[in-house]
């Protein structure tokens, strides 16, 4: 007997990567091993020296066939097998092992947007829906199109133990979140880029298309982000509001590096309005949803916990956001302690 593994990577498409996929046939009692692909097709090499290698990162599985059957998170690698020039998780990976004493954690709220025949899910053909208002976390009538969409992907992550802690609909009509959660590096980037081909493959069979465009309707709509939650075991610790305000600041210090980062397109979502900070300026504060980091009341009040970096856009790259974060927060943490 057999079963089918789902290989998955992202490829090298500019400027924001897409997901690809193909399905292997393993023996039953062998492991997923290393495998390959054509580069050429995927902006990743040239027809010449087309192939490249697919490394497992990550198992876990398949919730959509069931049975034996396993997704398999990859890192792309070159034949010699060196870290492809597309691949994020190698440095990712290396910033986590060197702060490892750091116990960083990470939780993102995804958000994304449903569209069907290139609108907006539920969306008239021609004009616009009523104004935002009713829709984030709404119920009820014809305002919340794609609603079991996001039940099949609740499901189906929960089926691939993946760390889905919840999932709400948005404040623009198509828009939704799921949060994952609370998860290491690189292991949050494996979670979140597998959450993500799920809800792209559950969309398919519904005619849907899920995307991650930051700002897929011009106007006053709010943009679609993806807010990262970020803490250290320092900042968990009793006494640990020192630290946060000391990552805080740090963060401060890197403002124009990080959000170069967080997403393609992210001067059309920062704009300052619409629960943004404008992307060329740098705010904290507590409860503040204006601000660029924003420290939840309850971590205030128990001077402990975590912060939330709002400004990623829904189209980033958790690998590179987590590993910017763990650099900036995690060596100021230790120049303090010197
Ligand atoms: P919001 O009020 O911003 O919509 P959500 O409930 O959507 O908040 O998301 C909260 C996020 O905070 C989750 O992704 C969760 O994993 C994350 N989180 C909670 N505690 C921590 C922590 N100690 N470190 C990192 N992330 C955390
Ligand atoms: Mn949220
Ligand atoms: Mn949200
Ligand atoms: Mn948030």
């Amino acid at each position: 007997m057999a079963y089918q593994a789902e290989y998955i990577w992202i490829d090298g498409t500019e400027p924001s990567p897409l997901l690809r996929c193909k399905t292997k046939i393993v023996a039953t009692g062998k492991q997923p091993g290393i495998w390959g692909f054509d580069g050429s097709s995927t902006n990743q090499a040239t027809g010449s020296n087309s192939d490249c290698v697919l490394q497992p990162v990550f198992v876990c599985p398949d919730p959509l066939r069931g049975g034996d059957n396993v997704l398999v998170m990859c890192e792309v690698l070159l034949p010699d097998m060196s870290p492809h020039p597309t691949n994020t998780r190698r440095a990712c990976s290396e910033t986590a092992e060197r702060f490892k004493s750091h116990e960083a954690r990470f939780g993102f709220e995804q958000e994304y947007t449903f569209l069907q025949n290139g609108r907006p899910l539920g969306w008239p053909t021609s004009g616009y829906p009523g104004p935002q208002g009713p829709y984030y976390c709404g119920v009820g009538g014809d305002k919340m199109p794609g609603r079991e969409i996001v039940e099949r992907h609740t499901a189906a992550m929960l089926r691939a133990g993946l760390g889905i802690e919840g999932t709400n609909a948005e404040v623009m009509m198509a828009q939704w979140e799921f949060q994952i959660g609370i998860l290491g590096a690189p292991e949050g980037g494996d979670q979140l880029w597998l959450a993500r081909w799920l809800l792209f493959r559950i969309a398919e069979d519904f005619g849907v298309w899920a995307t991650l465009d930051p700002k897929p309707i011009l106007g006053d709509w709010n943009g679609a982000g993806c807010h990262t939650n970020f803490s250290t075991k320092e900042m968990r610790d009793e006494g640990g509001w020192d630290a946060i305000v000391r990552a805080c600041e740090a963060i401060g210090e890197h403002v124009g590096e990080h959000v170069e980062h967080y997403g393609v397109g992210i001067e059309m979502r920062l704009t300052g309005l619409h629960e943004t900070q404008h992307y060329s300026k740098f705010s904290y504060g507590v409860s503040d949803r204006g601000a660029s980091i924003r420290i939840p009341w309850q971590v205030a009040q128990d001077k402990r916990g975590y912060i939330e970096d709002r400004r990623p856009n829904a189209n980033m790259d958790p690998y590179v956001v987590m590993r910017l974060l763990m650099q900036t927060v995690c060596s100021s943490a230790e120049d303090a302690a010197r």
